[in-house]
């Protein structure tokens, strides 16, 4: 039997927009100490792309201002915080919204520049130290020299993706000379295909979903010796790259002159798929700001996998397919059935609730980003754009939940974290935005 109450079941069932609130939550210094992953590893991971960022910003011209980091820009968007409420019919607008521009992020424009290219970088970083006379000390431009990319070439790195984790790892393992496989599930976009395959990557398609493109992935890889999988179910390494971004956001925050504390909550929506990349900056957060910070997942009602997990403690052991769900939405980063098994480990206690949005709603809010602020984002990385309506329509059972005040209610600020999208080609993004607009428009007649 499933550890669900009937109402959320039957909003899930049916595909309409829901949340569920994690009554369990926990931010005990036992609770964090009983994680597979801890603060350490999060710090190893941050040295560890500082090593690289000299051969990062050698190789990718566009990080050299960022002196080789890969990091994305903190932007207040206080017209679409306007836009919001008239569109959701809010009683008001946060006051204090922001974006975290990862759509921006140099390389590969989505937030699997975090975690993905981590990754590869770390399994090369093996390679030269265990193969050649390379150490943590040495000069990391040298990495791009042809004697180290013939060495990289004896190696394959391998990885199963809806798109855009295979895109971040396509285009850094062949910049350092692996041989590379993506295995791409029926979701993925055609132009992703074509840009890897541009760079040499082979391409394998899978007519089925994510769970299945992984699974073939996995099987061929085991086989090969000489193959790195990137384990998008379970790797520890990509969800510690991710979770570099936590350090990296408190600084601009600080920057931007923003209060972060009891008094003044950071609330952060974020967009998830498999739960990696959203799974390890909430936890790179919760380590930094403890219960001052409130994380929210937000999936599409087609695929709510992490809902799903969490809320009946099933985690990896449930699918949404048990459901009858059929894993079918545009926003197709977010298109995953069945979440990671670390990631529910790691948020059962931490996550402060999930909420899902219909296929519409992206739409509709990915024209009013752009009719109002300028921004052009992929459909899945609206999810966490929809956050703040919740936030603002169930403030009563929030705050009762959440143990705050109304006041703390309301001094929060808000960021939206917006997941990808610089990649998409023109064409493409005109599509969305028309398709966005024609929704706005039928709406309002
Ligand atoms: C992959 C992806 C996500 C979610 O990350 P997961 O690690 O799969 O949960 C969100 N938005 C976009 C655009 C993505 O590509």
């Amino acid at each position: 039997m499933l550890q669900l109450p009937s109402a959320l079941l039957e909003q899930l069932q049916n595909y309409i927009p829901t949340w569920w609130l994690n009554p369990k939550q926990d931010h005990s210094a036992e609770m964090f100490r009983s994680l597979p992953l801890n603060a350490q590893d999060i710090a190893q991971a941050s040295a560890r792309l500082k090593r690289f960022a000299p051969y990062i910003a050698q190789v990718f011209p566009q990080t050299q201002a960022a002196k080789g980091l890969i990091e994305s820009p903190l932007t207040p968007i206080p017209n679409f915080a306007k836009a919001l409420t008239g569109f959701a019919d809010c009683d008001e607008a946060p006051q204090q919204l922001w974006l975290k521009q990862d759509n921006q992020l140099p390389i590969s424009g989505s937030i699997k520049a975090r975690g993905g290219i981590y990754e590869v970088l770390k399994t090369a970083e093996e390679i030269a130290c265990r193969e050649t006379s390379f150490t943590p000390q040495s000069d990391y431009r040298q990495l791009a020299h042809p004697d180290y990319q013939r060495l990289f070439s004896q190696y394959q790195i391998a990885v199963g993706s809806t798109g855009n984790l295979g895109l971040s790892i396509g285009i850094m393992s062949a910049q350092l000379g692996f041989k590379t496989t993506v295995h791409m599930s029926a979701d993925a976009r055609e132009w992703k295909k074509q840009k890897l395959r541009d760079l040499g990557v082979t391409v394998k398609e899978y007519a089925d979903d994510y769970a299945v493109a992984v699974a073939h992935g996995r099987q061929q890889a085991e086989q090969d010796p000489h193959c790195h999988f990137i384990d998008d179910e379970h790797s520890h390494d990509l969800f510690l790259g991710y979770s570099v971004a936590a350090e990296r956001l408190q600084l601009q925050l600080q920057q931007a002159q923003i209060q972060v504390d009891r008094q003044h909550p950071l609330i952060v929506y974020l967009p998830c798929g498999v739960g990696g990349g959203p799974g390890g900056i909430a936890f790179g957060l919760k380590q930094r700001f403890g219960d001052a910070v409130h994380c929210f997942f937000a999936e599409p009602t087609h695929s709510p996998c992490c809902l799903l997990g969490l809320a009946s403690h099933r985690h990896a052991e449930i699918s949404i397919r048990d459901l009858g769900l059929d894993n079918h939405t545009a926003a197709d980063g977010l298109a995953v059935g069945r979440p990671s098994q670390l990631v529910c480990e790691m948020m059962q206690p931490l996550l402060d609730g999930c909420y899902t949005v219909a296929d519409e709603t992206l739409y509709q809010l990915l024209a009013l980003m752009q009719q109002q602020q300028q921004i052009q984002l992929e459909p899945s990385a609206l999810a966490g754009a929809w956050g703040p309506v919740i936030w603002n329509r169930h403030a009563a059972e929030l705050t009762a939940q959440l143990g705050l005040t109304a006041q703390q209610h309301q001094q929060a600020t808000h960021l939206i974290w917006a997941t990808g999208g610089s990649m998409v080609p023109e064409a493409e993004m005109q599509h969305y935005i028309a398709q966005g607009e024609a929704l706005l428009q039928s709406r309002n007649v």
